[in-house]
């Protein structure tokens, strides 16, 4: 059986479902909330590494708007300072060059980023990166075991759905 986006997200949401009628009152409800939301997020991630996956055409879009944001916030920061050094070398022409300098970098570091992804089901379809996953939302979520605990649980999750369709 083939295991997409769309098996992904229901099987993550399903468990996240049963884990929040099991644990019912046990954490507060801004735990919970983000205990499901790590959780699903999870159980949908591994599949970046696929090219054509729903999580890695987001992923990319994501990351080429922050890279648009960077690039523009370059832009207003540094016009002022890089201009007079520009002109020298370009002439006029220099109030073309910085805005496509900048778009041309931030399309490079993109393409760059989109590269060093692993291949699929490599390093990201492992234990280990649940674990990984799992530290990150621990700090991010203010040192909660709840939210760590649910994020490697949700990571799981996604790579025994992996495992079990590929038998059937
Ligand atoms: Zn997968």
């Amino acid at each position: 059986m083939k295991t997409g986006f769309a098996e992904h997200f229901i099987f993550g949401l399903v468990l996240a479902i049963i884990g929040l009628l099991v644990f019912n009152g046990s954490a507060s409800f801004t735990t919970s909330t983000i205990c499901v939301i790590t959780f699903i997020t999870g159980s949908i991630l591994p599949d970046v590494d696929c090219p054509s996956s729903t999580p890695r055409k987001t992923f990319r879009k994501l990351l080429a708007l922050a890279l648009g944001v960077v690039a523009i916030l370059f832009l207003y920061n540094h016009y002022n300072n890089i201009f007079p050094y520009c002109s020298t070398a370009f002439g006029n022409s220099c109030i073309l060059f910085i805005p496509l300098a900048t778009l041309l970098l931030a399309f490079l570091a993109y393409k760059f980023i989109d590269k060093t992804i692993p291949s699929h089901r490599g390093i990201l379809h492992s234990p280990f990166s649940a674990l990984a996953f799992s530290v990150i939302c621990f700090f991010i979520s203010n040192y909660s075991i709840p939210v760590a605990v649910s994020s490697f649980l949700g990571y799981l999750a996604h790579l025994a759905l992996d495992f079990a369709g590929d038998r059937i």
